[in-house]
């Protein structure tokens, strides 16, 4: 590891004076994606703001009609909360498959959606629950939030502080796993609401989580397994790579799909 400058604020007012001081910092959550970054020299910030010593960031609270979740809070805190187990069980689910039990202790849900790994798992149920997601400057949209692979709207000086996750009136997330990492080689998160439904699919896109229309409109109006199974998906934006090939992802989206849907 080369030398670098390493600040712990307290509050998030410390961090965001630390940054604003230091342009080109970057944030330290969990450090399970930075910090092997470092070492491969992939990043080489000369500041690091360390966000460990900030309690505002961490918890999970039941708010009207969402469930609102620090940034910090780790992957295993969302597993295990019982709140989550019972506004939105799918989210529990889907923290408690994430990489082994280091990654879900040490791993943090504002890390896992600034990152955008394209095979990560949040992200989807982010999109598909069309979720808030709070920073120190604004409210996104889910819509609005991601921004291409390992790319979001969040700017340099950003803080993402906590994320409101709507309550559903059913949510399911089913993932295809990389048996090495855990990643998604392909996941469908599903989500049902008084206003339709949303399917999203990390893992595949060549562009990151994306949309899955096609879905969206079959399931609108007939939310069954034999509409799911109608969808047909387009490999001509999926990723092939040495996992997977396009049309293989195409098909297991298929297949997630119609097990999201159970
Ligand atoms: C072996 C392994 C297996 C994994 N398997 C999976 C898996 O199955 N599914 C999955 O979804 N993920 C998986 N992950 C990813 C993991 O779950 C973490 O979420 C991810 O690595 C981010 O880590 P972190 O939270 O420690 O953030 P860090 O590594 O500390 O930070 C990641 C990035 O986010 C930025 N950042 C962090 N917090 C904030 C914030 N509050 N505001 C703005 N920017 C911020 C940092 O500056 C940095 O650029 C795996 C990781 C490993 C190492």
């Amino acid at each position: 590891m080369y030398a670098f400058d390493y600040r712990r604020p307290h509050s998030l007012n410390e961090a965001d004076l630390a940054l604003k001081a230091h342009p080109g910092a970057k944030l330290l959550a969990g450090g399970q994606t930075l910090i092997p970054a470092m070492k491969l020299r992939l990043a080489e910030p000369g500041h690091v703001v360390d966000l460990g010593a900030i309690g505002d960031l961490k918890g999970i609270a039941q708010q009207a009609g969402a469930v609102r979740i620090g940034a910090m809070t780790t992957h295993a805190a969302v597993a295990e909360s019982a709140v989550v187990a019972a506004a939105l069980p799918g989210l529990a689910s889907l923290a408690s498959g994430i990489g082994d039990p280091h990654v879900r202790n040490r791993g943090t849900i504002g890390g896992s959606v600034a990152n955008n790994d394209p095979g990560a798992d949040y992200p989807a149920a982010v999109l598909a629950l069309g979720a808030t997601v709070h920073t120190t400057k604004r409210a996104i949209g889910a819509d609005q939030f991601f921004a291409g692979l390992f790319s979001t709207v969040i700017e340099e000086n950003e803080i993402i502080t906590h994320i409101d996750f709507p309550v559903a009136e059913r949510f399911t997330y089913a993932k295809f796993a990389n048996p090495a990492s855990r990643y998604a080689l392909v996941g469908v998160a599903v989500a049902k609401t008084k206003s339709g439904v949303r399917v999203a699919v990390t893992g595949a896109g060549a562009s990151g989580v994306y949309r899955l229309a096609e879905a969206e409109k079959a399931l609108a109006t007939d939310f069954s397994a034999k509409a799911a199974n109608g969808v047909k998906v387009d490999a001509s934006n999926l990723m092939s790579d040495m996992h997977a090939a396009a049309d293989y992802r195409a098909h297991l989206i298929g297949v997630m799909l119609r097990r999201a849907i159970g």
